[in-house]
């Protein structure tokens, strides 16, 4: 459930502060230390699932419930008119933090797009 040497893990914890902005018994989301948009938030399950890759039927429940804050979350930003969600997976993917999380980000028209 928890890799001792996770930084979200440590995160979820409390023992690395963060600016969070909703939490449930799976899924605990903060504000990005490094935000791309006016509202960036790292939506992260509470299980330690390195990547998309380790997704499977026993904690895809996490998964499910990311998605459900996800819609809660942008709600409460205020994202009417729309945002993108984005999960980056491996090194080709361009992940860093090897804790599976979504990057809700929203709150200005996004240009960049790869599909
Ligand atoms: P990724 O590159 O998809 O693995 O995303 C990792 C994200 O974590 C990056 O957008 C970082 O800015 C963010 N990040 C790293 N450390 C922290 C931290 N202590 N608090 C909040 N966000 C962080
Ligand atoms: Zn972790």
């Amino acid at each position: 459930m928890r890799d001792e040497n996770c930084l979200f893990c440590k995160i979820i914890s409390g023992e690395i502060p963060s600016t969070k902005v909703y939490e449930d018994d799976y899924v605990f989301a903060f504000r990005d230390i490094n935000p791309q948009a006016p509202t960036h938030v790292l939506v992260v399950p509470k299980a330690h699932i390195a990547c998309v890759d380790a997704i499977d039927g026993e904690n895809s429940v996490y998964v499910a419930k990311s998605f459900e804050a996800i819609a809660k979350i942008a709600k409460a930003e205020g994202l009417d008119t729309g945002y993108r969600v984005i999960n980056n997976c491996g090194e080709d993917g361009g992940q860093t933090v090897m804790h599976l999380h979504f990057h809700l980000i929203g709150g200005v028209k996004l240009s960049e797009k790869i599909v």
